[in-house]
Formats: structure tokens, C-alpha cells, sequence
């Protein structure tokens, strides 16, 4: 097809080539659409590319975390660990790709900095950052929840002259700690993964610690043959069964509340799920709400900490005390606790010992000076807007998707945007995204989105967008649903608020994946309700 200036007119344009693009290639080239995946960076993967850094790991389960869509796939690929490693998680999209010849619509080194809709022609022109420009039909941000990392709002680390890394964008070739002085700022998910393997490394490890972080044993292990047999035999049952779920992941559970039980009870069934590496979050069903169970989860938690950690004064500053287990994500950790036994590493609490600037040769806080060879960075992302906002993203009315998003991100179940007519959006703000094992919510995206097209070709549609009562509605939906959350009281990157400026809501459908699900199948039978198409 051509497109009204001449150039090549694709069905759909697929920005991102990560778990979400790569199946959403194949999907709708199986639909016999032409599709064009842009990808910014020199290879695939998505976050899986870029974020290297030592220790990284997937904290879903890898029979869970991996594509459902091709029984073949499924059979044949192998995990070697419980959890997968970051090269696993690499080399089986590569896999992925190859297999399914998927590279052959995908640009890499092709950043797009915007796109315009052209109503009139019913097309998405998108611009990169190298002055090419493409159009499309349909436009589908694959761009991933978790892949736009928060700026460095860090006095004077213009003047430090040792290293400095982003855990978001590791360097490709080897890093080599060994004889050096090393900071890490950050001790949320990323930190508590790398701080374990530069501890190991390094001469000395000084861990930067802002706000502590309740950390779960992960019960990492080899993957034993019996385990993956035993999925693979019924993989798709299986499958079906955490489609049923509500976050697509196995969440073992007593179904009693914690308060039938008394503290030495609940204590011991906690202290199984801790041997097991399992269950913690769900053994209970109340563990997760604002009530006494989940008050004596922190309880115990926070002894968990002080059993483990030899000094005192360090175990006390690793206990989170300013909220509850739950408000937050919770981090799953190999070894993180038993660093801070080791003599070459020294916790500095910036919650008591504020961080003032760097220094040409380390960082100043609480007064004191910390020289430092290199600094690695955790900190963090601009969660679910920064990925979307990030493109100047401008519909047939010259109106910018930032601007209409400057009070926080409005869609319709996370598809769609009022005013941005054919503009796809996969794990978008409002849908479960990463609340769910994200490559089941991606699968259950592309192939909704995908459905949409087909149905819209089937009868000659050219144009749908969200109605701006029903994103209304939804939007109030995912906030009332929220409210009742230990998320929506505090601080953390689902709510925006490690983003200075970011306006403070809660960005994910916390109603869980299966109701997601229905919810989006009753809208797609019921011809789309919710949505204008023309
Ligand atoms: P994060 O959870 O936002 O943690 C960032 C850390 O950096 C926090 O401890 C934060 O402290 C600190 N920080 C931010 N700015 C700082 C500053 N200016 N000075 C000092 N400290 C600062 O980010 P993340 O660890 O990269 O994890 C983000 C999400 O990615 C995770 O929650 C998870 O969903 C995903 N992830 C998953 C895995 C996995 O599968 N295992 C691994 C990594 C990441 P404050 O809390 O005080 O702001």
C-alpha cells in the first residue's frame, strides 16, 4: 500500500522490540498485516537488553515469564533456573526472533522521536531521530512500563571523575570491580539484586540507602528435569489455570485470614514460606490489606532483618519502619541481607545522614566524605508515562499526548487515549500491567489489540479511538479500586511520586489480570464498547 505522500503505507507501525513487539510482529503478520517494528537501541530485547547490570533476574517465575503462544516454543525451549538469569532471559528472545524470522521487520538503531496523526489520510506518520519518517494505519507502543529510567537529579555528579553506571543501560562489555571503591545508590528492586555481586567483587562497597526495602528470600535454584516435565505435559492446562489468576503467577494460599491464627501460628506458617521461597505475600488472604496480619508481617520482617544482619545499628536502618510490606514492590533477593556481614561493606542511612553533592572524587553526605572510584546507579524509572511521553506523540488537532496527559495519564482500560484515533498502547497506565507477569498481561495486549484491527477491517472501519465517558469512567474505576490499597497511601514509583513533579495517582488497574480479561472480552463482543469507531 502507499500512503498519501508516496511512501510505503504499513498496516501497522510497532515501536519497541521486546517482549510485547516481538510477539505482536508475529501476530499480526499471521493476520496477514504488513508490519514495521522500530527499535531504538542496536539490538532486541527491551529491558531485557539494556538492563545487564550483575545480578539481574527475573523475579517471576521462568516457566510463568516466558510466551504461551506457540506450543512448539514452549516445548522446546529449556530453563535452566527457578528464575531466570537477565542472558537467559536475552538469548531466549533471541531465540524467539530467529525462530519466528521476526527480524526481518525490525529497524534497530531507530529511535522514534515523534509521530503526527493525519486524520484526513487516516495515517501515523513517525519521525526518528535520524530524519527518516514511516507511516502506518495503526500505531502500537510496545514500549514496556519499566524502560524510560529516571533522571539522575544528583548534585554535582557532573564533577565526579570516576565511573559512573546506569543499572538501565549496563555497558555491554564487562565491568571489572575488582581493587576498586564502589557506591550504590538505589535499594529497591534493581539494587537488591546487584548489591550482593559488587559486594563479592569490589574492595569496598559503600550502599547508599535512601529507603529501605522489605526483601523476600527468592529460593533461586536449578531447575530440576522432573519440575519441567511435570509442566510440560499440561503445559497449556497450566497455562489456562494462571489465566484464572490475578496476577498470572501461582500465589499459594490458605484462603484463611491471618487473624484466625495467632502470632505463633502465623509465625510458623511464615516461616515455611521463607524456607520455600513461596507463598509469603498470599498464605493469608488479609496480608496484603491494612489490618493486624499485615502489621505482624512487617513485624516479623523486620526480625527476619535483625536475625540476619550481625550489627545492630546496620539491621535497624535496613528495616523498613515508614511503611508497610505491600505499599511497595516487594524484592525478591539471593544473599542481599548476608552482604551487609561482610566486612568490606558499610550501609550509609541518607535517611539520617542526608546525601549533599558528589565531589570530583566520591560523594559527600551527612557531613562525611566517601571517596569513590566508581558509582553505579539504581535508581530507578519514570514508570508507565515517561516510555509514552518521551515521543512528542501529536493527533490530527496539533494537540500533544503530554499535555493532554500534564494531570496524569488518561486511557480507556490501558488501550487507548481519547483523541489519539488508532493509537494502540501495550500494558498502558490503567490496565494491570505490572501488577501481572507482564508477558502473559503483553500476550493478552497484543492479541486484544490485534482482534480490534481485524474486526475493524472485517467491516470496514478506518478509525477507532476511546470515548471520552468511558475512559472517564475506567479511570474512575482504577482510582476507586486503588483507594482501598496499602499502594494509594504511600510513596513509590506506582504512584509517581519518586518522579519530581509527576502527578501523584495510582497507575495500574489493581483489579487483576482475569477480571482485566473479561472485562476486555465483554467490550470486544459487545462491538467495542467504549470506543468511537468511524
Ligand atoms: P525503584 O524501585 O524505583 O528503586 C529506586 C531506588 O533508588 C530507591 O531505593 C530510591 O529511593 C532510590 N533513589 C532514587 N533516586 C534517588 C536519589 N536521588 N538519591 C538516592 N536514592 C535514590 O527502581 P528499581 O529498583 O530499578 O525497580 C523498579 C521496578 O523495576 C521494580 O519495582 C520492578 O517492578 C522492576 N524490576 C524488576 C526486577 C526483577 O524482576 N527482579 C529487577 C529490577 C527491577 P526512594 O525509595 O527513597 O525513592
Amino acid at each position: 500500500m502507499t500512503a498519501t505522500n508516496g511512501e510505503r503505507l504499513y498496516d501497522v507501525i510497532v515501536v519497541g522490540a521486546g517482549f510485547g513487539g516481538l510477539y505482536a510482529i508475529h501476530r499480526l503478520r499471521g493476520d496477514g498485516l504488513s508490519v514495521l517494528c522500530l527499535e531504538a537501541s542496536d539490538d532486541i530485547g527491551g529491558v531485557w537488553h539494556h538492563n545487564r547490570y550483575p545480578g539481574a533476574r527475573c523475579d517471576v517465575e521462568s516457566l510463568d515469564y516466558s510466551y504461551s503462544f506457540s506450543p512448539e516454543l514452549q516445548q522446546e525451549w529449556s530453563w535452566t533456573e527457578r528464575y531466570a538469569a537477565q542472558p537467559e532471559i536475552l538469548a531466549y528472545l533471541h531465540h524467539v526472533a530467529d525462530r519466528f524470522d521476526l527480524r526481518r521487520d525490525i529497524r534497530l538503531d531507530t529511535r522514534v522521536i515523534a509521530t503526527t496523526r493525519d486524520d484526513e489520510a487516516g495515517e501515523w506518520s513517525v519521525v526518528t531521530a535520524a530524519g527518516e519518517s514511516f507511516r502506518a494505519r495503526f500505531l502500537i507502543l510496545a514500549t514496556g512500563a519499566l524502560s524510560s529510567p529516571k533522571s539522575p537529579d544528583l548534585a554535582g555528579l557532573e564533577n565526579f571523575t570516576g565511573a559512573v553506571y546506569r543499572t538501565s543501560s549496563w555497558p555491554a562489555e564487562p565491568v571489572d570491580f575488582a581493587g576498586k571503591t564502589v557506591g550504590v545508590l538505589g535499594t529497591g528492586s534493581t539494587g537488591v539484586q546487584c548489591i550482593p555481586e559488587i559486594a563479592a567483587e569490589a574492595e569496598r562497597l559503600f550502599v547508599f540507602q535512601r529507603t529501605p526495602s522489605y526483601t523476600l528470600p527468592s529460593g533461586n535454584r536449578p531447575l530440576d528435569g522432573a519440575t519441567v516435565a511435570a509442566v510440560k505435559s499440561r503445559y497449556e492446562d497450566y497455562r489456562a489455570e494462571l489465566r484464572q489468576s490475578r496476577a498470572g503467577i501461582p500465589a499459594p494460599t490458605s484462603g484463611e485470614p491471618g487473624t484466625d491464627y495467632s502470632r505463633e501460628e502465623k509465625r510458623a506458617r511464615w516461616d515455611a514460606c521463607w524456607q520455600a521461597g513461596r507463598g509469603m505475600p498470599s498464605h493469608f488472604v488479609d496480608s496484603m490489606k491494612p489490618g493486624p496480619t499485615n502489621d505482624e508481617l512487617c513485624d516479623y520482617l523486620r526480625d527476619k532483618i535483625r536475625a540476619v544482619v550481625i550489627d545492630p545499628a546496620t539491621a535497624e536502618a535496613l528495616c523498613p519502619k515508614t511503611y508497610p510490606f505491600g505499599a511497595r514492590r516487594i524484592c525478591l533477593e539471593t544473599g542481599y541481607l548476608e552482604a551487609y556481614n561482610r566486612a568490606n561493606v558499610t550501609l550509609v542511612d541518607l535517611s539520617a545522614n542526608a546525601f549533599e553533592h558528589f565531589t570530583s572524587s566520591g560523594m559527600r553526605a551527612g557531613g562525611r566524605d566517601y571517596p569513590l572510584d566508581a558509582v553505579v546507579l539504581a535508581i530507578g524509572f519514570d514508570a508507565f508515562t515517561g516510555p509514552v511521553v518521551r515521543i512528542d506523540i501529536r493527533n490530527g488537532r496539533g494537540e500533544r499526548l503530554a499535555e493532554c496527559w500534564a494531570e496524569g495519564p488518561r486511557t480507556y482500560m490501558g488501550f487507548m487515549t481519547a483523541g489519539f484515533p488508532n493509537l494502540f498502547i501495550l500494558t498502558g497506565p490503567g490496565s494491570p500491567s505490572v501488577l501481572t507477569n507482564v508477558v502473559m498481561m503483553l500476550e493478552h495486549d497484543v492479541d486484544w489489540v490485534a482482534d480490534c484491527i481485524a474486526w475493524l477491517d472485517q467491516h470496514g472501519i478506518s478509525s477507532i479511538e476511546a470515548d471520552e465517558s468511558a475512559q472517564t469512567e475506567w479511570m474512575e474505576h482504577v482510582a476507586e479500586l486503588a483507594a482501598g490499597t496499602l499502594y494509594a497511601k504511600h510513596n513509590s514509583w506506582y504512584m509517581g511520586s519518586n518522579i519530581p513533579g509527576k502527578r501523584r495517582m495510582f497507575l495500574a488497574y489493581t483489579g487483576g489480570y482475569a477480571g482485566f480479561a473479561a472485562a476486555a472480552a465483554e467490550v470486544a463482543a459487545d462491538r467495542y464498547r467504549g470506543f468511537m469507531v468511524r
